[in-house]
């Protein structure tokens, strides 16, 4: 039946589909234990498809409106262990959205610059604008995830003695969970999303990008050294997860090893945090009401002979004498296909 096939994309659904993946602020987690990489699918790979296809087409309407408002923005930070799929997923969410509205950053290793200033300094550099959509491809949480591995990291980052005492993730992560409630107090919500790979479909895809010849620019030697720190990764990831998923800047982690599938929850969380930011059009004040009106009379003055006045209300006109003589049936249709 043709209602079956349009995804039911209400903001209550939505809210409850992505739910099982946010990590409950406080909550300890462990992994790979307490989050299975493989996830358990509810939809086949068409329906994945399709909800991923409403869900963007959702982004894009959300988007205009965070634009327009010019009030909140949206950080989107994406963590994962190499080959997880961070580009993939940025690629596939963001491909139905204004490339005007959404700027992408992408951390590697500081630079010499970036070592002179405190550690969030070059993140806060790329924070999006109002109105605007922010990800981050890696992110300050490198600071608490890869630097945390390799002690020789930090040591690098020229810090004083008293910010090497004690206990030096603890307050980091008591650090980033303010910076975090300072940004959404102005206006910037963020949401976070941990691409959970398991260590044999890395191995997977490690061995593709080396057998297949178009893919072997993804990978590098150094992706092999990593990865024999991957149960060191997995705990410093347990306690990023366990200690900075809080009510303003909530975890989610989504299941990574099954690429069209993670893509949905994905596209879901964006569109669900939109959603809660419900950003509207702004209000046309009565001044500049009376300024539009005024205007609009100067250009419908100025209508060549022959021309109408206004041709967009004949247009609309016409389009509303079509949809009454096409009869209630066909008008159902097109308001169920708007939104395009
Ligand atoms: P890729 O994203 O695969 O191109 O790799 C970027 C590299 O930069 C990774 O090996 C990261 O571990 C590394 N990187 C990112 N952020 C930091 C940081 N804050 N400190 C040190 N290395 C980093
Ligand atoms: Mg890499």
């Amino acid at each position: 039946m043709e209602g079956n096939a349009v995804p039911d994309l209400q903001p209550k659904r939505i809210a409850a589909f992505i739910e099982p993946f946010r990590v409950e602020p406080g909550r300890r987690v462990r992994l790979p234990r307490d989050f299975d990489p493989t996830g358990t699918r509810k939809q086949s790979k068409a329906e994945a498809k399709e909800i991923l296809a409403a869900g963007v087409e959702l982004l894009a309407e959300y988007q205009t409106r965070l634009a327009a408002q010019d009030t909140y923005g949206l950080l989107v930070v994406l963590q994962a262990m190499d080959a997880a799929g961070k580009d993939g997923t940025i690629r596939h969410v963001m491909s139905g959205v204004n490339p005007q509205g959404v700027q992408v950053s992408s951390f590697k290793v500081p630079s010499s610059e970036d070592l002179d200033h405190d550690y969030l300094w070059r993140y806060a550099k790329k924070l999006p604008e109002r109105g605007n959509i922010g990800i981050f491809n890696r992110s300050y949480y490198e600071e608490v995830l890869v630097v945390r591995v390799h002690p020789q990291i930090l040591a690098a980052q020229k810090l004083p003695p008293s910010s090497k005492r004690g206990d030096v993730w603890k307050r980091r992560f008591r650090e980033i969970n303010d910076w975090e409630h300072y940004l959404t107090d102005q206006g910037f919500r963020i949401v976070k999303l941990f691409l959970n790979l398991s260590k044999e479909e890395q191995r997977r895809r490690f061995l593709s990008r080396i057998d297949e010849p178009e893919k072997n620019w993804k990978f590098s030697a150094n992706d092999a050294k990593e990865r024999a720190y991957w149960d060191d990764y997995q705990k410093a990831f347990g306690d990023v997860l366990s200690n900075t998923s809080t009510e303003w800047a909530p975890w989610y982690v989504i299941p990574a090893d099954d690429k069209p599938f993670a893509r949905v929850p994905a596209a879901g969380v964006l569109a669900h945090t939109l959603i809660e930011i419900d950003p509207g059009y702004p209000k046309v004040s009565a001044e500049a009401r009376d300024a539009l009106e005024a205007a609009k009379l100067e250009l419908e003055a100025q209508a060549p002979p022959g021309a109408a006045p206004d041709p967009i209300e004949v247009e609309r006109a016409e389009k509303v004498a079509r949809k009454k003589a096409a009869g209630p049936k066909a008008e159902k249709r097109t308001r169920k296909g708007k939104n395009s």
